[in-house]
């Protein structure tokens, strides 16, 4: 059993949290908090142990929330820390899990450079397989990766380029925007995204540009290949079906944005209604020659979720690649009805 200690019980660590407790190899030992709000709440609701950072035990105390510990005590357990703290601060905190000997995956927010290994379970997983510090890339990297190792193993990849559509902000940041605009972010080009990718996949060349607009419910992808091998939509879309953590939709099924997949994650019963695979319009498809278009749905709170189940593994050297994301899979309920 993996005991497994989320540091940072945010957007993306109480949905790993989550993860974890499904999965019959791997033993929540506690989440932290630095305030005491309504999703410290949460977690003592769900019985998870509740440890909090030594300067905030008091505001705890004071709003009548009871925990374990503190985050050093939480730790003290831990085979893994997720760190699931706001960019910057989880190679920060690394020092103290360092110091403590624990393996740790950080979050994409953390540069490139501040670790070990780059993380994603479809594309290079052997590379993670008894590290010290991994980072889990972002959602869009980790959207991109899911995508194009299938595309490069069978049919080879010469140029890849991609607008990626960006949300403004997570549905629970109501202080973020833009709430009318189209923002240019970055302004220059390509973006710092297609790097983020290679940390990855570093044999592609990509090139990457994008805009911020006002939604919070997922990212979307304009995406351009240019194959070493021609191919036709039938395979491509064969190709792309086959891959558990992809999921064709179709437009003529009444889905024709991202508010319809969200309406979908929630008829499925999804919990917060999240879209843990990548969502490529099947109509989108188009192949000419060597030449693939596709527009594809990356849900921003919920893509990396199966991927730090899977870091876990690869960390602690559990179990391959295969075995891992296929529990993970399962465990998770992805698929959608496939
Ligand atoms: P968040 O702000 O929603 O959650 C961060 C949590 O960490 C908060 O609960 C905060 O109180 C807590 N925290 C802050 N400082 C702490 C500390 N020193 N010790 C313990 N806890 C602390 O952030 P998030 O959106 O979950 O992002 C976390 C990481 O995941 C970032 O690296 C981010 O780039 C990455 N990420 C975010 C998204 C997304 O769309 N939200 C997607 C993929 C990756």
């Amino acid at each position: 059993m993996i005991n497994v200690a989320v540091n940072g019980y945010g957007t993306i660590g109480k949905r790993v949290a989550d993860a974890v407790v499904q999965q019959p190899d791997m033993k929540l030992i506690g989440v932290s908090k630095t305030r005491p709000n309504h999703e410290a709440k949460t977690a003592v609701g769900k019985k998870y142990p509740l440890y909090v950072i030594k300067e905030s035990k008091k505001s705890f105390t004071d709003a009548g929330i009871e925990f374990e510990g503190t985050v050093e005590e939480m730790l003290d357990g831990a085979d893994v820390v997720v760190d699931a703290t706001p960019s910057g601060v989880g190679v920060r905190n690394y020092e103290l899990y360092k110091g403590m000997g624990i393996p740790t995956i950080v979050q994409g927010g953390e540069a490139k450079d501040s670790v070990e290994s780059s993380f994603n379970a479809r594309a290079n997983f052997e590379n993670s397989i008894g590290k010290n510090l991994v980072r889990v890339v972002s959602c869009n990297s980790t959207g991109l990766a899911r995508l194009l190792t299938p595309i490069e193993e069978t049919f080879g990849i010469d140029q890849v380029r991609v607008t990626l559509i960006r949300r403004g902000a997570d549905p629970g940041q109501p202080g973020k925007g833009p709430i009318n605009d189209v923002i240019l972010d970055p302004v220059y080009l390509p973006s710092h995204h297609g790097p983020d990718v290679k940390s990855v996949l570093p044999n592609i060349n990509i090139d990457t540009l994008a805009l911020k607009v006002p939604t919070t419910l997922m990212h979307v992808h304009v995406v351009n290949i240019t194959l070493k091998k021609d191919t036709s939509k039938e395979d491509m879309c064969k190709l792309l079906s086959g891959e558990s953590r992809i999921h064709m939709v179709a437009a003529e099924e009444g889905i024709k944005g991202i508010a319809g997949l969200k309406e979908l994650a929630l008829d499925l019963g999804r919990p917060r209604g999240d879209l843990w695979e990548n969502c490529v319009w099947d109509e989108s498809v188009s192949v000419k020659d060597e030449e693939v278009y596709l527009f594809q749905a990356i849900h921003q709170e919920a893509d990396v979720v199966p991927e730090n189940i899977d870091a876990i593994r690869a960390i602690v050297n559990e179990c391959g690649q295969g075995e891992s994301m296929s529990l993970t899979d399962k465990t998770m309920g992805m698929g959608m009805g496939r």
